[in-house]
């Protein structure tokens, strides 16, 4: 398998000015998408730079989303794996708890980071794709709270075994657009709504759930969402007076296990443990794009794919 050498330090903070973090990343978009693209780039810079933007942002993951998220010490579970260890052995075993921010998921602190900059580019409509759920109810949610319409695609498959998130989508005034294209699932929500993109480029911002899309996309959710590793990096410190040997994060597209291990890359003895829903072994419905996959173009980046010859 063609696997990437570990990129040097600088990549892992900063891509460079093609948006390309070593070999992955950068933009893989339609003509009409690059000048939105540059430009939301060039707001983003602009609001790394402005002092506002940041007391903004954190003074809503406070006071709205409900800030800093405990550290919760699992003792059952912890003792429950003791069982299986060596004599005076075995993890404590920690949870960040960022299932109890508002709306009950991480995908919040990235839709209200991405919504202040929709904002601050002057735009006037929302489109987001889900898979689950959660990331619309999220942007549903931002938008509410900000007074935009927003637009939120959906496979139809998930439509049908996520009726309670549709309902919350539908009551907080979203319009949840099912999707037929391909499996109905969410890889042709994203598609869709990229095509909605396109189309309504000049008063509609994109607000991408997780660590997917053209740059500055990855780079924009990898951001926002580091406040859960910086919260669980000073919080590890504070309780225990140490860091943890381990992370581990589900992941699904990325944005929460890069969000709590980002502020840890410099931590060389912290190890990094990413895990994947099995689906049906490694051949059938298993997300294995690292362990079976290569390096292809999806959604607009550069990142390993499962793909035939025709890519
Ligand atoms: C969305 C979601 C995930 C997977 O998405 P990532 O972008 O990989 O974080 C995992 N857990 C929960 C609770 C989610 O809502």
């Amino acid at each position: 398998m063609n696997k990437p050498e570990t990129p040097p330090n600088s990549f892992r903070n900063m891509p460079d000015d093609r948006g390309h973090f070593g070999e992955f990343g950068g933009r893989y978009v339609a003509e009409t998408l690059m000048p939105l693209i540059l430009d939301l780039e060039k707001h983003y810079r602009a609001a790394q730079a402005d002092p506002a933007f940041e007391e903004e942002f954190n003074d809503l993951l406070q006071n709205y989303v409900g800030r800093p998220s405990p550290l919760y010490y699992a003792e059952s579970l912890t003792e429950e794996v003791r069982k299986d260890a060596p004599e005076g052995k075995g993890a404590q075993i920690w949870f960040k708890r960022d299932e109890l921010n508002h709306t009950g998921a991480h995908k919040i602190n990235n839709c209200v980071g991405q919504i202040l900059l929709a904002m601050r580019m002057g735009k006037t409509r929302i489109i987001a794709e889900t898979g689950a759920g959660q990331h619309g109810v999220a942007t549903a949610t931002v938008c509410a709270r900000f007074g935009l319409p927003c637009t939120i695609f959906m496979g139809a498959t998930d439509v049908a075994r996520q009726k309670p998130n549709l309902f919350r989508m539908k009551l907080l005034g979203a319009e949840v657009v099912s999707v037929t294209s391909g499996a109905a699932t969410l890889k042709d929500a994203m598609n869709e709504a990229l095509r909605d993109w396109v189309a309504n480029v000049h008063d509609t911002f994109y607000i991408i759930g997780t660590a997917a899309g053209p740059h500055p996309y990855p780079e924009l959710v990898r951001d926002f969402q580091s406040v859960i590793g910086k919260e669980a990096r000073a919080q590890m410190l504070e309780r225990t007076g140490r860091l943890p040997d381990m992370l581990v994060a589900a992941i699904g597209g990325g944005s929460n296990a890069i969000g709590l291990f980002h502020p840890f890359l410099d931590d060389p003895d912290v190890k990094m443990l990413g895990i994947e829903a099995a689906g049906h072994g490694l051949d059938k419905k298993h997300a294995a794009s690292l362990a079976g996959g290569g390096p292809g173009i999806l959604h607009g980046n550069k990142t390993y794919l499962l793909q035939d010859e025709d890519g």
